[in-house]
């Protein structure tokens, strides 16, 4: 089949047009486990999960069995009024899952309508005790996903700033980035100074801002930047002294992905509201769960018409056949008792991983479960980066196609979010290969 003409009539996500006429984007076809595979017949490992959803690997049998069943059930209702059976069930599931004071559940369609759904909450919520609160303060880097409500939160220059504008009191903090630490501490002397930020901007506007929403444990889009788990008390700390709600956005990292259930788990803190998507579904179909504190949903009880109902929802949440991948990703994920029981691959990919520190242009590796980075730098000693006119990030991603490996650097740095099924051997070939990158390169 060809595809030539129809590449001229894409414009692609988060791609400049010059780097999409020179590189069209590579045709896939069939998916198998950690495999993908091209239109020409040609294998990639997909070392991301293609935007880190997949959590069991490609087409795996018992999720392509859930929603082979479910299509031949029912496609869609709506959900006002009705429900699916199926989405019921994944509600029960999910109840079993979260955190016991998270028990309400609101579905949508993608992260980033669960953090919009979230914020909505969040203002709604002061607005009906008859508190004007209409700010937010988030992270700085932080991502929340694309729509204007998220990106007002996201603070990530290249995507945000020029929607900016838009919204007139918001706030960002340091990024708790350790291995460029924003306030210059080394990893023995931390008490997660970088959040000063946060507790000045809460001293100065706490009693305007609604909620805190921060990704926990790992600022993914920013760069996979992985902080301690005191920095996520801190913020919990100073929220709770100011009346912020807090927001947990797990949408990359919940369900498993840093090694416990929620990112939150490894601070021992649990949210007022927390944002689940990506492999709800193991990467399956687009749903969204914003999972919402009980004392919140009982401020919101009212009769029709009142403040008191949150007017929000979107034609396809709740959708059967969503529901029904999520369904089989969820009990995949309890029966096989994830994360816990893929401890050792954990342990063995982050051993792979820290083998790459010996090379001269590897440097700040760091993991959490499954994820795992580290910047590619001109010099190991200075931190330097390579200059930008040399795209090196996007010349490997180049070098690492050609090879039959998918890695889609973001900024200088290398990721990887492999399945929970992953094999030691398939991390093998995955590390080999990323060695040949970076000597090629
Ligand atoms: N929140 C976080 C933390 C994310 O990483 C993302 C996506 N990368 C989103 C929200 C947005 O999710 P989606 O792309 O499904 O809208």
């Amino acid at each position: 089949m060809k595809f030539s003409t129809a590449f001229e009539h894409l414009w692609m996500p988060f791609t400049s047009h010059q780097e999409h006429e020179k590189y069209p984007p590579i045709v896939i076809s069939k998916g198998d486990g950690i495999y993908l595979y091209g239109a020409d017949g040609k294998r990639y490992i997909d070392a991301i999960g293609s935007w880190w959803v997949s959590t069991f690997g490609h087409c795996n049998p018992v999720i392509n069995t859930a929603v082979k069943q479910q299509i031949d059930k029912l496609e869609h209702v709506l959900m006002a009024g009705f429900i699916s059976d199926t989405t019921m069930e994944l509600t029960k599931i999910l109840s079993g899952i979260l955190p016991k004071s998270l028990s309400k559940i609101f579905y949508s369609d993608d992260g980033s309508t669960s953090v919009e759904v979230a914020l909505k909450i969040a203002i709604q919520y002061h607005a009906i005790r008859g508190d004007d609160r209409h700010a937010f303060v988030a992270l700085g880097d932080g991502y929340h996903g694309d729509t204007l409500g998220a990106m007002s939160v996201g603070a990530i220059s290249e995507f945000h700033s020029l929607f900016h504008k838009r919204f007139k009191e918001q706030y960002y903090t340091d990024s708790p980035y350790c291995f460029r630490c924003p306030v210059h501490k080394k990893k023995e002397n931390c008490s997660a100074e970088c959040m000063d930020s946060l507790e000045r901007i809460l001293n100065q506007h706490g009693k305007n801002i609604a909620a805190c929403i921060f990704e926990p444990m790992v600022q993914g889009a920013a760069g996979m930047r992985i902080y301690p788990p005191k920095v996520l008390q801190r913020i919990f700390d100073l929220c709770h002294r100011h009346g912020v709600i807090t927001i947990a956005d797990e949408v990359a990292t919940g369900l498993g992905r840093t090694g416990k259930m929620f990112a939150c788990d490894h601070a021992e803190v649990v949210p007022d509201i927390m944002c689940l998507a990506k492999g709800l579904t193991g990467g399956y179909l687009p749903i969204a769960v914003t999972a919402v504190d009980e004392k919140i949903y009982d401020i919101f009880k009212g009769a029709p018409k009142s403040n008191r109902t949150l007017n929000h929802g979107h034609t396809f949440t709740g959708n059967p056949l969503a529901s029904s991948a999520a369904v089989a990703a969820m009990k995949l994920l309890i029966e096989n008792q994830y994360p816990k029981s893929a401890e050792s691959t954990m342990k063995y990919f982050s051993k792979k991983l820290l083998s790459l520190n010996d090379h001269e242009h590897v440097a700040g590796i760091r993991h959490l479960g499954f994820i795992g980075a580290f910047e590619i730098v001109k010099d190991k000693m200075t931190k330097e980066k390579f200059p930008e006119e040399k795209h090196v990030p996007f010349k490997l991603s180049q070098i690492a196609a050609e090879k039959g490996l998918i890695l889609r650097p973001l900024g200088n740095t290398v990721y990887y979010m492999p399945p929970f099924n992953i094999t030691t051997e398939e991390l093998d070939m995955i590390f080999a290969l990323t060695k040949e990158c970076i000597d090629d390169i």
